[in-house]
């Protein structure tokens, strides 16, 4: 198995697909490498392929936001994308993108090992889960792969545009913050968690 350093320094010279001829940095991922629970959204946007960090924008505020809710920081998490450089005017990674890139996350969950795998938004879900994954049907649903628990959310950008997914939401977090008290061992949510998501 490829160590950290190994898998970083390929990844940030990586060209297997075309998305590495315009991003600015690759985005590899951020968090702790020794987390029980991983967020995995689909791809970077502008800030973050300007900052070469996931979850940077005004979607990784709210996703904060939603760590909040349920005791945790992003310290005490890994969070990645499906591909590690930025789609284009944020459309969604291709297929082809997300074959060429999805060793390397595989590589990350192998030495991660974690319990819980959250899915941020459709694309993940359908690229981890089932291809014929449903979102809005779905959504809070545990799933076991691997070993490891597997559920999506929706992404934070769709909470930005649709705030009536947002109760929806609330109760899948809670749903995870039950899991991880369950599952986990080394990750404490430190509070309760009450009242719903205002950001
Ligand atoms: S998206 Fe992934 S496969 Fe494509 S160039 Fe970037 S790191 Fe390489």
């Amino acid at each position: 198995m490829m160590d950290w350093d190994t898998l970083k320094a390929a990844c940030a010279q990586c060209h297997n697909c075309t998305l590495g001829e315009t991003r600015h940095n690759v985005v590899f991922g951020v968090g702790d490498e020794h987390a029980e629970v991983m967020f995995i959204g689909e791809g970077p946007g502008e800030n973050e392929d300007l900052q070469g960090e996931p979850f940077v924008g005004a979607a990784g505020h709210l996703l904060d936001d939603m760590l909040e809710i349920i005791g945790l920081h992003r310290s005490q998490v890994y969070i990645a994308n499906i591909v590690k450089c930025r789609p284009p005017h944020n459309r969604d990674p291709l297929n082809t993108e997300q074959d060429a890139c999805i060793a390397y996350l595989r590589a990350q969950v192998a030495l991660i090992q974690p319990k819980i795998i959250v899915c941020l938004g459709r694309i993940a879900a359908m690229r981890l889960i089932r291809s014929n994954f449903k979102i809005t049907r779905e959504h809070g649903q545990w799933t076991e792969k691997g070993g490891v628990q597997m559920m999506a959310i929706y992404h934070p950008s769709a909470l930005l545009r649709d705030p009536d997914k947002r109760p929806d939401t609330f109760e899948d977090l809670k749903a995870l913050q039950r899991q991880i008290h369950a599952i986990c061992t080394h990750t404490h949510c430190q509070t309760p968690g009450a009242g719903q998501p205002s950001a």
